[in-house]
């Protein structure tokens, strides 16, 4: 059974992709009547590429979560090598988004699931489900499969519902994209940027 966050719901785990939809999912329930927070954070996202990019998110989690008073355990180990063999986990690449995505999330889920497991929680989340940028539809299958696995409860909610005051991510690095390298590749295809010469200048010139 996977029932919504109700508020007879205890002993949670958060897991934590981002500050920025950290700050979402605490909003969101904040603002529901009776929901717990979560008794326990952990960020684990190997997914995040490349690693200065990863050092930018870990910093401004740290950031975030300094100014808010909260604390929660990082996994600060920069998981290129382990991301990729997850991907390749089947015997090749995922052959599109949607296969790729769907590792992503059961790979990060599991770790974070078995944490949680470890640690006597009874169920868990993740703030994944903050961003509108993500498929609800896959995190939720890849959460509800995870959670059979543990026999832990995942718990869903819409933390996109409530969105947090400006000055809460005042300061606070926010990503252009959602980790990956492809993702990466995927945002900025069909940009200008960096291109020299210029788009412009090489169409002028073509003659
Ligand atoms: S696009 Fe995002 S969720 Fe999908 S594989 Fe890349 S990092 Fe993971």
């Amino acid at each position: 059974m996977n029932p919504s966050i109700s508020p007879s719901t205890g002993n949670i785990g958060l897991h934590v992709c981002c500050a920025p939809c950290l700050s979402g999912t605490l909003e969101t329930l904040r603002a529901g009547e009776g929901i717990p927070a979560p008794g326990e954070l952990f960020f684990f996202n190997p997914n995040i590429h490349p690693l200065i990019e990863f050092r930018r998110r870990v910093k401004a989690l740290r950031i975030y979560l300094e100014r808010n008073r909260l604390e929660s355990e990082i996994d600060d180990e920069y998981g290129l090598e382990s991301w990729l063999a997850a991907m390749v986990a089947d015997g090749g690449l995922p052959r599109n988004r949607r296969d790729r995505c769907r590792r992503c999330y059961l790979l990060r889920l599991s770790r974070a699931a078995e944490r949680f497991k470890a640690r006597g929680r009874e169920a868990f989340t993740t703030t994944l489900l903050a961003s509108r940028e993500q498929s609800r539809e896959l995190i939720l299958d890849a959460g509800r499969e995870v959670a059979d696995r543990f026999d832990l409860e995942f718990l869903t909610a819409d933390f996109s519902r409530a969105r947090p005051a400006e000055s809460e991510l005042k300061g606070i690095y926010r990503q252009q994209y959602c980790g990956c390298v492809f993702s990466e590749a995927e945002r900025y295809r069909h940009t200008g940027k960096h291109l020299y010469p210029p788009p412009g200048a090489r169409a002028n010139g073509a003659g």
